[in-house]
């Protein structure tokens, strides 16, 4: 980059959420940034660190984000976001003000803007008062944000909360969902969240509005949306496309192994199955979930988190019944973490049984797998609902059974009864493809990115 005649290179600062499926499209995002010539420091809460050493060229500096052990602990999302968002404000402005201190006084480069995680809302207050550009990445549905705002007006108009009786109602003004699919957080009250809501909503003085979304899924909501926005809304998803394949953000250990595995297995014979990084389930779900696999007699590959069942952090999967143990061992594959990206591109995975988090959703879409689709909480129900309704690439499992899972697993494997939905997913996948390549929707809007940047 030429500025002044002299080769200059500008800085981005980037703050992410401090969450697995926020801090991968977060750091993806400024690797492309990176590859088009951008330097990159990384300021983040102390509460899941990113790891320096899978990004050595960017620069990371972490703040105190005010969340105590009690908070984290609390498994409470809701408490953690508005906890960060409070306790690091003078933090943040501290933080922030020394990075551009320090680049005038004399490097050779200076900070651009910051581009911050929606859930991160403080930053833009914080940004402005340094006169500091800003822009928001959000990493959910455009379709989850409209639902997200309909929770709002529901709420006042007296919908919510609902009756169980209600449930399988269509939602009125937003009609492909029901009102068990509207994203509510896990703890089901919605104390906290509307404020979190409002707040990640507001734009205020942001520069633009990038998101982790792409017009082949979603153009009709995002036309909406940019109708009732002053500034640019610029889908670039699937962001992780335009990072280098094997770039990995992960917060925990990748176990590889799983990927030899893989290599003996059939093309498309195997199920991925993985809840994420922060969905649990209880005992007896992981109990059917096993039944459910080993019934199915198709090879599969599990990710079971520590800490991710009732069982608690130090015990995994030694504590499954023995006999269900034995059976698993000779169909399967069971890893702590995986390394999903290439798990999913893996010739011998055929379906993913998912919790539907968004990263997960793009990544299995673009790999073109087929999905079951088993959601908890948030914005999973409206990605769920819509890879089954809309997209039509996934099977909607409506409980953790045995007899369920087995089907499912067998209809969207190799039953003819799946074919269409396999179908589906490798065309969505050729839709993608046209997103991303040069010239595309995600690429222009990426170009259009790096032109806005360059002009502050
Ligand atoms: N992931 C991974 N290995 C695993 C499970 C998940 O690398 O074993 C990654 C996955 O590729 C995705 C992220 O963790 O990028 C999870 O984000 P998502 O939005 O799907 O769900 P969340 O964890 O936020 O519920």
């Amino acid at each position: 980059m030429e500025k002044n005649g002299q080769r200059h290179r500008r800085r981005l600062v980037l703050l992410p959420c401090p969450f697995q499926g926020h801090i991968n499209p977060m750091l993806q995002l400024g690797s492309f940034l990176h590859s088009k010539g951008f330097s990159i420091t990384v300021i983040h809460c102390k509460f899941n660190s990113p790891n320096p050493s899978n990004h050595p060229s960017f620069e990371f500096i972490p703040f105190k984000d005010g969340l105590s052990g009690d908070d984290i602990s609390s498994g409470d999302l809701v408490r953690i976001i508005q906890v960060a968002n409070v306790g690091c404000k003078s933090h943040l402005h501290e933080c922030l003000s020394q990075i551009m201190t320090q680049r005038r006084g004399g490097q050779n480069d200076d900070v651009a803007c910051i581009i911050h995680d929606e859930l991160m809302y403080i930053s833009q207050a914080v940004a402005n008062s340094l006169k500091l550009p800003s822009i928001v990445l959000r990493t959910t549905s455009a379709a989850t944000f409209l639902a997200r705002t309909a929770i709002l007006t529901l709420k006042a108009e007296g919908y919510i909360p609902f009756q169980d009786s209600a449930s399988q109602d269509p939602v009125p003004g937003l009609h492909l969902l029901r009102f068990k699919d509207l994203p509510v957080p896990r703890s089901k009250t919605l104390r906290g969240f509307e404020q979190i809501v409002v707040d990640s909503y507001n734009i205020g003085t942001s520069s633009a509005i990038v998101w982790n979304t792409m017009e082949s899924l979603e153009l009709s909501l995002l036309e909406q949306i940019q109708q009732q926005c002053q500034v640019p809304v610029l889908p670039v998803g699937p962001v992780h496309k335009f990072a280098p394949a094997s770039y990995s953000s992960s917060l925990l250990e990748e176990d590889t192994s799983c990927m030899s595995w893989l290599g003996k297995q059939t093309k498309n014979s195997v199920i991925y199955v993985s809840m994420g990084s922060i969905a649990s389930m209880d005992e007896k779900e992981l109990v059917e979930l096993a039944w459910g696999l080993a019934n199915s007699q198709q090879p599969f590959l599990w990710v079971i988190r520590p800490g991710s069942n009732s069982y608690g952090s130090d015990q995994w999967i030694e504590e499954l019944p023995k006999v269900l143990r034995e059976t698993l061992g000779e169909k399967g594959c069971i890893v702590k973490w995986a390394p999903q990206k290439e798990v999913l591109a893996h010739s011998a995975v055929g379906g993913f049984l998912s919790h539907c988090g968004w990263n997960s959703t793009l990544e299995s879409i673009c790999e073109g797998v087929p999905m079951i689709c088993r959601p908890s909480f948030g914005d999973q129900k409206v990605n769920a609902r819509y890879l089954s309704h809309v997209w039509r690439v996934g099977l909607e499992l409506e409980e953790l059974e045995r007899g369920q899972i087995e089907r499912a697993v067998r209809k969207l494997m190799v039953d003819k009864e799946g074919e269409a939905v396999r179908e589906s997913a490798n065309n969505l996948k050729g839709k993608v493809e046209l997103c991303i390549r040069a010239g595309g929707s995600s690429d222009d809007s990426l170009n259009r990115l790096v032109d806005m940047i360059m002009s502050f």
